[in-house]
């Protein structure tokens, strides 16, 4: 049981080396290798179970070894906070620090024109809440999410809980109908249910 086993390459083991990470925590465990192998991922899991890095780490792998042909957001990250945005931005830069892997932060209560900019430099990771989010895709031309990869869904039930369903619907259609999408949740309502059947295929279902 340890991060050796997971087939992480080398400069995510660095990073989690320099973490002080020594073992995967069980929900890393075990959305990792489904991850990796490209399975769409349901997890229920709150918020100290590690589970931004089990689902970073397979993402940066993907990106690690799938190399874009061309500058592109390849990564989306949803959030229900600014707060929780921030911290997910952080972890991100910390475990992709010994890659050339870039990561933007795309939040309310910031100036629209330096976000413009830094998505307009295609990054390959966007962490962003869903109002500015759809605020800049709806706005700029030049912004899109034609060659995304991966769609990622943080603290799901929170994101409802807080009235981004519409947000959450548009931002999908924005997103190519062939990607991997994981959805993680604290608790597992019928509202999120009904989110696990629009926005997941055929999801591994996951619990820490
Ligand atoms: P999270 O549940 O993603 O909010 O993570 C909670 C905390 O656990 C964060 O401070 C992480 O840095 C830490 N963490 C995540 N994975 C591990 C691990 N495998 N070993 C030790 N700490 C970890």
């Amino acid at each position: 049981n340890s991060f050796l086993e997971l087939n992480l390459s080398r400069p995510l083991l660095r990073a989690c080396e320099s973490l002080g990470y020594v073992k995967p925590t069980p929900i890393q465990a075990a959305c990792i290798p489904m991850a990796l192998a490209g399975r769409d991922i349901c997890g229920s899991a709150i918020t100290g179970s590690g589970k931004t890095a089990a689902f970073a780490l397979p993402t940066l792998e993907r990106l690690l070894f799938r190399p874009k042909r061309i500058p592109a957001i390849r990564v989306l990250i949803l959030t229900p906070t600014r707060e929780l945005a921030v911290q997910v931005h952080s972890m991100i830069d910390k475990l992709s620090q010994f890659t050339d892997i870039r990561c933007c932060l795309i939040v309310g209560g910031l100036p629209m024109k330096v976000q413009e900019t830094a998505l307009r430099s295609m990054p390959d990771i966007v962490v962003a809440t869903p109002g500015r989010m759809i605020d800049h895709l709806r706005n700029s031309i030049s912004v899109g999410l034609d060659d995304l990869a991966v769609l990622i869904l943080d603290e799901a039930d929170r994101l409802l809980e807080l009235g981004f369903n519409p947000e959450i619907h548009e931002l999908v259609r924005f997103c190519p109908k062939r990607r991997q999408t994981m959805l993680f949740s604290a608790t597992m309502t019928e509202e999120v249910d009904e989110l696990v059947k629009l926005s997941l295929n055929q999801p591994v279902r996951l619990s820490a």
